[in-house]
């Protein structure tokens, strides 16, 4: 083979090797061309499937191609949209917004995902992504935005739920915790005050016990919407906080006055009419206020020290408006620490009976005592009862103490008729929880029974405030316990509801003229008229009466002139612990006190009769000097 042969097999060889790579690179190319239009394809078709828009754009910010869904969305051909900006596709006030997002995304490199509001009360979440080449050139944009409405709804609802009282669709305690601590720390910044103004329907549970819980919730609704009305427009938000309790939260305070004028506009406001079962119903309400900074610091603070004065409100007779106070403070603490030795004292048998006599007007006879409770803590010292008391009351351990109370009297009654063979009838004081109770009736039948006791030796004190609820099964046992003799008397009467319909209907025996109205009587005109108004009404309903607080002669004698015949006060004696109650009553009947009535009367007399002189006299120099 020649020289030239081989070159032109060598180089025929080598083309053909040649154009062979060739020809395999090409068809590499073109598979891998072919495998990425099906991929695009694929991934077009994908795109085109979901209901969810999809574009993308170039550098320029131009559409460069969008899924079905978004031509749809605009209601055109994916044509007509290609090269558009969003400028020229979506008004001003969204497209502004879209560039927006667009440049940061171009300049930070980033994904960047948002939730919008579209429109008709759509909601999406947008995804926007740089198209980013392998060499690192950004050559567009691309964007995704699922409807998220449906979840936005559903997140909706469940912070509604978890942020929204139930009821009255207000805010609720969760709510508030989070705002109030927002604002205070603005506060803070801003160097303004904040006020907390916590407010309690009064006697809300009488009338749900009286017309039922969906008349209660009408009027929670009712409160709720009133306080909405007032509140709006004027930066201040309310929530209730459970049951009949509301809070009035007041940012931004320049003036303290503003706070005052605030709680008295929500009191007039809430003390207006309720149409209720078609007749009007007047709501008081009890307010407490708590201020930051003056009175502390943080929200727990703030609405532990509104609800004390809230409390404080309650126990001032209601329907007043209280700012907290470190006196307040420390009644609480006083309140919080009987709470917590009252329990064990029943156990630790630290209480005990002490007797108040009540007696006949001119000191002649004893007409019976009323038991009164006494606690001589072993932690606390003495406790009044009038301190104890509301406290037990607001737990059940008023009825075990009421049991106790009952069941020792009567003892103590039986003792002394066995030790000094004359019995008085003795009175206790029952409380709302107690007559309340399915068993009342049943456990003071058998303690009758069981102890033997005469029944027309007991008397059973109650309040006004205990005949609010429609309770016929209690009205029924005292009717039954007044059949058998036992007394039924009216406790500090004229001081709860004016509705005094009661006095025909249910079975009484005696009203006790309150304290308050006793004091100064023989001075003060409006007690006299209340006195006056009480007696007369004693009288047209046939009720005995009794008059209770009498400390001084001048407020015996008034009383005797009107006809108030049993009286029941320090005058006479302060309640007395049992082993003196007999001293008293031999006192009595050797006929020391209707001495010490006369005398006092006397010295009344004497000293009026010094004073009429005294007055005479200086009329009679006054005209001799005319
Ligand atoms: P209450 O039933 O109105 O009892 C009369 C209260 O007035 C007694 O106070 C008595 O010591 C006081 N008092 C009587 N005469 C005078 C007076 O001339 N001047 C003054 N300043 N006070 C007088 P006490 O014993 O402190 O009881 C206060 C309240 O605690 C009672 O008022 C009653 O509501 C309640 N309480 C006392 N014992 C019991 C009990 O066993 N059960 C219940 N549920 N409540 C009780
Ligand atoms: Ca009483
Ligand atoms: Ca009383």
């Amino acid at each position: 083979m020649s020289i030239d042969s081989v070159y032109i097999l060598s180089t025929t060889i080598f083309m053909m090797v040649f154009l062979l790579i060739g020809l395999m690179y090409v068809i590499r190319l073109k598979r891998k061309l072919f495998r990425l239009m099906q991929e695009n394809n694929s991934f077009k078709t994908l795109c085109d499937i979901v209901k969810t828009p999809i574009w993308f754009k170039d550098e320029n910010l131009k559409i460069t191609w969008v899924n079905k869904f978004y031509a749809k969305m605009f209601d055109r051909s994916r044509s007509s949209i290609y090269g558009l900006t969003d400028k020229e596709l979506s008004p001003a006030k969204l497209s502004d917004g879209y560039i927006r997002d667009d440049l940061y995304v171009k300049e930070s490199r980033k994904p960047y995902v948002y939730r919008e509001n579209e429109k008709s009360g759509m909601w999406f979440e947008t995804t926007k992504f740089p198209l980013i080449s392998d060499d690192g050139t950004l050559y567009g944009l691309g964007g995704i935005a699922f409807n998220i409405t449906a979840i936005k709804k559903s997140e909706n609802l469940m912070h509604s739920m978890v942020y929204n009282d139930y009821l009255t669709g207000i805010p609720n305690r969760l709510f508030l915790s989070v705002e109030i601590t927002k604002l205070l720390s603005v506060a803070n910044e801003t160097n303004t005050k904040l006020a907390v103004i916590g407010i309690d329907l009064d006697n809300f549970k009488d009338l749900n016990d009286l017309y039922g819980h969906s008349v209660g919730n009408e009027i929670l609704k009712k409160t709720a919407q009133k306080l909405k009305v007032y509140t709006s427009g004027k930066g201040m938000f309310i929530g209730r906080l459970g049951g009949d309790e509301f809070v009035v939260v007041v940012p931004n305070i320049k003036e303290d006055e503003y706070i005052l004028q605030t709680c008295e506009d929500i009191r007039k406001l809430i003390n207006t009419f309720y149409d209720i079962c078609e007749s009007n119903v007047t709501i008081n309400v009890s307010i407490g206020v708590s201020v930051y900074p003056k009175d502390c610091d943080n929200y727990e603070d703030l609405m532990r020290q509104a609800d004390m004065a809230v409390h404080t409100a309650k126990s001032r007779g209601r329907n007043c408006i209280v700012f907290y106070d470190k006196e307040i403070g420390k009644a609480n603490f006083k309140r919080i620490n009987i709470e917590m030795h009252l329990k064990p004292a029943i156990e630790n048998d630290e209480f005990s009976l002490y007797y108040q006599p009540k007696v006949s007007v001119d000191g002649k006879q004893i007409l019976g005592f009323e038991a009164l409770l006494r606690w001589n803590s072993k932690e606390l010292g003495f406790v009044s009862p009038a301190d104890f008391i509301p406290v037990a009351e607001q737990s059940d351990l008023i009825v075990a103490m009421s049991d106790w109370v009952m069941r020792k009297a009567m003892v103590q009654n039986l003792i002394w008729k066995k030790q000094y063979g004359v019995i008085y009838p003795v009175a206790v004081n029952l409380s709302a929880k107690q007559i309340h109770k399915s068993d009342f009736l049943k456990k003071a039948l058998d303690l009758i029974n069981e102890l033997n006791y005469p029944p027309e030796y007991l008397e059973l004190e109650i309040t006004e405030s205990m005949l609010m609820s429609k309770d016929s099964d209690s009205r029924r046992s005292f009717e039954q316990l007044r059949s058998m003799g036992v007394k039924i008397s009216m406790d500090d009467f004229g001081t709860g509801y004016s509705n005094l319909s009661y006095l025909s209907s249910f079975p009484l025996d005696k009203l006790k003229i309150d304290r308050r109205f006793v004091t100064d009587i023989d001075t003060s005109k409006g007690n006299q008229q209340i006195v006056n108004a009480i007696i007369m009404l004693a009288q047209a309903f046939n009720l005995s009466l009794i008059a209770e607080g009498v400390e001084g002669g001048n407020e015996l004698k008034y009383l005797q002139s009107k006809g108030v015949d049993v009286i029941q006060g320090f005058y006479f004696s302060k309640p007395l612990p049992p082993e003196l109650v007999y001293d008293f009553v031999d006192e009595v009947n050797k006929g020391v006190w209707i001495n010490k009535v006369h005398e006092s009367f006397t010295q009344l007399d004497k000293k009026y009769g010094e004073k009429i002189t005294e007055t005479e006299e200086k009329q009679k120099k006054n005209q001799e000097e005319k």
